[in-house]
């Protein structure tokens, strides 16, 4: 690693925002690519989010108390996966950029902090287009951040945020989602490339459609070494040992809660690691069967 003055400069201006934790928490080898789980800060969300509206909290409660979670909101990490491979430098998702939470958008400085200029990065691809994955995808000036990349986004999902009747469908909370989304989308226009479910997008990545959380929500496959996760699991305790529990972050609860499960029995039965965007320690790890349900079993 070169220890240059902008280093320095940039590890300790990661250090004033996240106390001791550095930029690229984890970093893994496989085969014939390397990842970085790369932190775009973290979201502080309502507790009340764990569960869907309209369900029953109380079988959430105790497993909550026991993982900690006592307060009234809970702090969601961000973990974006950067795989580098040969020439390629390949970015899931986008990061929240400067407008969703103060506590997010740090993206630009983790890059940086590990030697990564935006220029360099040579794909991005989404799993779905929530304001914590793809806002950040563009500059301040409303431009793509990433002025070299291609990228990519499954159909299904591009076409639902595209859609007119969207607005009217959607919880309407979370309406400033679809604006968001659809001004991206469109920004990026022809420059974003669509793929369908069951696509090898590059040699050794393939993705992997997980609706639920959104209509259009995709996972992927690092050559049968790593599932880039996405949402499809969203905390380390309660979607593991209560994986049936609907979720109030998922838009379409029931389905998500199936999906969850499926990939969860995939997981736990394949010696695939797993990268969750929104598990702790950078969100490496892999899943074991325990009990009724499943833990998550970091590194
Ligand atoms: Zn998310």
């Amino acid at each position: 690693m070169k220890l240059n003055r902008r280093r320095v400069l940039q590890s300790a201006a990661a250090l004033s925002l996240f106390g001791t934790r550095s930029w690229a928490i984890t970093e893994a080898e496989f085969d014939d690519f390397t990842i970085r789980s790369v932190s775009d800060g973290k979201l502080v969300l309502p507790v009340g989010f764990f569960v869907a509206e309209g369900a029953d909290p109380t079988e959430a409660q105790p497993i909550l108390s026991e993982a900690g979670v006592t307060g009234d909101t809970f702090d969601s990490p961000l973990n974006l996966t950067l795989m580098t491979r040969g020439d390629e430098t390949i970015l899931f998702d986008a990061g929240s950029g400067p407008d969703f939470m103060p506590t997010a958008g740090k993206l630009p400085e983790a890059l940086a902090a590990i030697d990564i200029s935006p220029d360099q990065v040579t794909h991005v691809i989404f799993t779905h287009a929530h304001p914590d994955h793809i806002w950040g995808v563009l500059d301040d000036f409303d431009e793509p951040a990433f002025v070299n990349a291609r990228y990519m986004i499954g159909r299904i999902e591009r076409d639902y945020w595209l859609d007119p009747t969207t607005p009217e469908t959607i919880d309407p909370a979370r309406l400033s989602f679809v604006a968001g989304a659809k001004r991206r989308i469109e920004t990026l226009g022809d420059l974003l490339e669509v793929f369908e479910d069951g696509d090898e997008i590059l040699p050794g990545i393939k993705a992997i459609m997980t609706p639920g959380h959104t209509p259009g929500h995709t996972s992927f496959d690092l050559a049968d070494q790593l599932f880039v996760a996405g949402d499809v699991i969203t905390n380390p305790h309660l979607a593991f040992r209560r994986p049936d529990i609907l979720s109030g972050s998922d838009q379409d609860p029931e389905f998500s809660a199936e999906t969850r499960r499926n990939i969860l029995n995939m997981l736990s039965e394949s010696d695939m690691k797993i990268l969750g965007y929104h598990l702790p320690k950078g969100g490496i790890g892999k899943v074991r069967r325990e009990n009724d349900g499943f833990a998550f079993i970091s590194g």
